[in-house]
């Protein structure tokens, strides 16, 4: 019987024959020459296209043994869409276009993508960046949420949505230092990393509790 095909980053579709692959696509941000590829390839190869909630865009429909060669032709890296690893990094546009913007979401999340996406983790993880409150990015409902304030950064701990959702608890606030924000958020991956369970942040932050999580990871 057919699979999730992990190394070709290839979904396996409900006809359980054909395979969907997802780019990567930083932040969702991309050009008309990369749209103007995909479809070109979508169109050689009779693929539907579709815009999924990670910010990327997914070619569904794809033939086994067409796998390679699509991948080939379209010369982009794999999204994580699949496996035990950071799979997207959400990124709003923050200062860079978003009237309410209060600090470079896009700065930020795209140092985050750079340095964590597709990293293999116990279970898997997402990650979202929010330039401002209203938090487009939907940072709560993330394992690691980054929602920036008038002052700085909010980050946030232990969101998911799926069959079992949590809002994630405050972390910590830190000043308008990209670089702060990073040595947190390594900390926390470096800790999830070695924490020995399989079960997603949200799991474990329930367990411990926020305050003694928070001493775990900030001492
Ligand atoms: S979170 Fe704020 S800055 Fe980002 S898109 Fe939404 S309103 Fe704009």
């Amino acid at each position: 019987m057919k699979k999730d095909i992990l190394e070709k980053g290839a979904i396996l579709q409900r006809d359980r024959e054909t395979y969907a692959i997802a780019p990567h696509i930083p932040g969702g941000l991309t050009d008309s020459a990369t749209l103007r590829k995909i479809c070109a390839v979508a169109d050689r190869y009779g693929l539907q296209l579709k815009l999924t909630s990670a910010q990327r865009i997914m070619l569904i429909g794809i033939r086994e043994d067409d796998l390679d060669r699509v991948w080939s032709e379209l010369a982009e890296k794999p999204g994580a869409a699949i496996g035990l690893c950071v799979r997207s990094v959400k990124i709003c546009p923050g200062t860079t276009y978003c009237k309410r913007g209060v600090q470079d979401s896009i700065s930020l999340g795209l140092k985050i993508d750079d340095k964590y996406h597709a990293m293999v983790l116990p279970n898997k993880m997402k990650m979202g960046v929010s330039g401002c409150m209203v938090s487009c990015a939907e940072s709560a409902l993330k394992d690691i949420g980054i929602v920036a304030t008038a002052k700085g950064w909010r980050i946030l701990v232990g969101g998911n949505a799926g069959a079992r959702p949590r809002l994630a608890d405050l972390l910590t606030d830190v000043e308008a230092d990209e670089e702060r924000v990073l040595e947190v958020v390594d900390r926390i991956v470096s800790w999830y990393r070695g924490c020995g369970r399989e079960v997603r942040l949200g799991r474990l932050v329930e367990e411990m509790g926020i305050d003694a999580f928070r001493q775990q990871i900030l001492g």
